[in-house]
Order: structure tokens, then C-alpha cells, then sequence
């Protein structure tokens, strides 16, 4: 069976279910796509489909930049020369992909990190959209959903869907990993409360089945969020690295990382641990050539 399932959702709006779901609008024989899959395999998936409908790709717009959401970009730009949407923080990231891993490293990325799930092939940003109200001259809505990453948006369809991008995450993937990738923890907080109080909404996550009742899940990032913040405080009663933490963390939840998971879970705890020394509950000290945290 293809990884890829094409699925109508409303009027105009279609889906291709995938690992990274590609989100669909449609009008008059012109298609925008809401990110473009995770690599260039989706990419030729969607231009196959849209082929088949006899609709031309008018534009993509990218949710954020975060590799696989961006994949199939380089091979649908390249062969219908359409153009591409993004916020103004997220388009330096997929202009120039190789600052996803140097990013997530901190550092000069090294080889094991630039691959195609950290770092896909460059497309060009035509058209830098703000993070709110109506993208372009399409009918469609932005919707901003920081925290996830630096200005990551949603997409409203004059139809009712909404495409959610990474900010909610399936209770089958919390269950799974536990720990799931967040750049600013307040602003996740924000945006998971602000989309709960929406009404009439079909949701869809990037990685995960379409909802109609989005509180069950709103609530279960919630709770995974306030565990998180939890078990960290418990470890900080005696001063750790972020390395002894995150270790601590798996060993709790029992994961086993990879290379690309080391390094995104070490930049999410980084991004809690920023978070509760905003809030006064953490300090960090330094000595003997370390820096360690500290509850306060
Ligand atoms: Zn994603």
C-alpha cells in the first residue's frame, strides 16, 4: 500500500495522508498546497494527483520550515515553477536548509545531522505572508501558532478546515515519544488554549488523523507539557547538566534516541529549561567548566 492516501475533507479541501500530511485547496482548477511532504517522493505524489485532476499548482505554503514539511518544495518548484509562501522568520530556513541542522546543533552541524529530516534541498520563498489574515489573493487564512518553531502558521479554508501544522500532536505519538520537539513553551501553552476555544473547525495535524473535537487533544498536550515541566523541577533538586536531564528524561520514559532525536530533545529541554527560568523556578550556576540547573 502507498504511504500516500488521497482523502477529501470538505468542498475544496483534500488531503494527502501521509507522514507529513499535505494539505489541499482548490479553486477553479488551481491548487494550493499546504506544505509540500517530506521529501521529494512526496513531491511527485502530489504533482501525480494534481495531474489527475487536471489542476495547476498555484502555490505552496509552508506551515514553518522544519525539514519535513518543506521536502517535496525543491521538486514541485522546479517543475511547475510555482510560487512559495512562508513567514519572515521561517523563509531563511527553507532558502537556505542548511541552517535546520547548524540550528539544531548549535554548532557546525556535523554529518550525521544533515539529513533529509533535518535538512532538505533549497526552494526559493516567493512571497513572505505575516503570520495572520489572508494569505496572498487566495481565500485563505493564516493563523499564528507560535511555539513549535520560530513563526510556524496554521491554514483556515473558507470551508472549514484547519490545518494545525505541529502544534497538536496525536495522543498515539505522545504516548509513543513523550517528548515532543518545542522551540518557546510559553507561546506553545497560548496557542494550544487559543485553538481549543475555536468552534466548527475540522482539525488536521501534520502528523496525525483529522479531528473534529479538538478538546481531548488540546488536554493531552497540556497535561504532557505540565509532566514535562514535573519531572524536570524534580530533577533540578540537585544541580545536573542538560545532558543528565535529558538522559534522566529518557530513562523515565524509557526512549531510545538517534542522532537527530538526541540533538531535538536536547534543544527542547534547553527550551524549558528557558522557560521555567522566565517563571523564577530554575537557575543555572556554572563551575568546574559546567553549567548546571538548579531549582530555585
Ligand atoms: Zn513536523
Amino acid at each position: 500500500m502507498s504511504e500516500y492516501t488521497f482523502k477529501q475533507l470538505s468542498n475544496h479541501t483534500y488531503y494527502i495522508a501521509s507522514p507529513s500530511n499535505i494539505g489541499i485547496y482548490e479553486e477553479n482548477g488551481s491548487a494550493f498546497l499546504i506544505d509540500s511532504g517530506i521529501d521529494k517522493e512526496a513531491g511527485r505524489q502530489v504533482l501525480k494527483f494534481l495531474k489527475q485532476q487536471k489542476w495547476e499548482l498555484a502555490l505552496i505554503i509552508n506551515t514553518h520550515s522544519n525539514a519535513d514539511h518543506i521536502g517535496g518544495n525543491a521538486f514541485l518548484q522546479k517543475k511547475t515553477t510555482c510560487r512559495i509562501a512562508a513567514t519572515d522568520m521561517e523563509a531563511p530556513f527553507i532558502t537556505f536548509p542548511f541552517l535546520e541542522p547548524a540550528f539544531v546543533s548549535g554548532s557546525y552541524p556535523s554529518i550525521k545531522l544533515q539529513n533529509k529530516f533535518l535538512m532538505a534541498n533549497p526552494s526559493t520563498v516567493t512571497d513572505i505572508i505575516p503570520p495572520d489574515g489572508q494569505i496572498l489573493e487566495t481565500p485563505l487564512q493564516a493563523v499564528h501558532l507560535p511555539g513549535h518553531f520560530f513563526k510556524m502558521i496554521g491554514v483556515e479554508t473558507p470551508d472549514n478546515v484547519l490545518f494545525t501544522a505541529d502544534s497538536l500532536i496525536p495522543e498515539t505519538i505522545i504516548k509513543k515519544y513523550h517528548i515532543f520537539y518545542l522551540f518557546d513553551v510559553r507561546n506553545h501553552f497560548e496557542t494550544i488554549t487559543m485553538l481549543q476555544e475555536r468552534e466548527n473547525i475540522l482539525y488536521v495535524p501534520s502528523h496525525g488523523e483529522p479531528v473534529q473535537n479538538i478538546t481531548d487533544m488540546v488536554e493531552k498536550n497540556r497535561e504532557k507539557m505540565l509532566e514535562i515541566i514535573d519531572l524536570i523541577l524534580s530533577l533540578v533538586q540537585t544541580p545536573v547538566t542538560v545532558e543528565e536531564l535529558l538522559a534522566e528524561l529518557c530513562r523515565h520514559y524509557n526512549l531510545e534516541i538517534n542522532t537527530n532525536q538526541y540533538f531535538l530533545l536536547l534543544g527542547t529541554v534547553r527550551s524549558y529549561l528557558a522557560y521555567l527560568l522566565e517563571e523564577k523556578k530554575v537557575d543555572s550556576i556554572y563551575g568546574d567548566g559546567n553549567m548546571k540547573w538548579v531549582a530555585r
